[in-house]
């Protein structure tokens, strides 16, 4: 399967797609990302480097590192978080599900972090759901 998929900030400024053959869509309930985005947990739609790409408004990203390993990437006219980077996984990029264009259509495939999510959040237990990160 071949799709290619748009983005933007809420501004519109910055603009991106993606095309990847395939990605896993992580809902991520760390107690950074819960910090970092103001939300419950986090989704993000993560796929390798190579197929993502920002078309419009690079300039106008800013970033953010909250550990010695991860870099927040957001856009510095509205504050919209975009994409996530971390040194771990240098190849992959985590991009907010919410800045999709169709995120309705996409669903989550994993849990991670439960150990720290908020008590009210209900996992989807049709899907894998790990302690802390994805183990292999
Ligand atoms: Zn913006
Ligand atoms: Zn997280």
């Amino acid at each position: 399967m071949s799709r290619k998929i748009l983005g933007n900030c809420a501004c519109g400024e910055i603009t991106f797609e993606i095309r990847a053959l395939n990605a896993n869509i992580v809902n991520c309930h760390c107690t950074t990302c819960r910090r970092l985005n103001g939300s419950a947990f986090s989704t993000y739609f993560v796929v390798a480097d190579k197929c993502f790409e920002i078309t419009t408004g690079e300039k106008l990203l800013a970033r953010y590192s909250p550990s010695e390993t991860a870099v927040k990437n957001f856009c510095s006219q509205c504050g919209s978080p975009v994409f996530n980077q971390n040194s771990k996984y240098p190849h992959l990029r985590m991009i907010h599900l919410g800045s999709l264009d169709m995120n309705e259509t996409i669903n989550p495939n994993v849990n991670i972090f439960c150990q720290s999510k908020l008590p009210w959040v209900v996992l989807d237990r049709e899907i894998p759901c790990f302690e802390r990160e994805i183990e292999p």
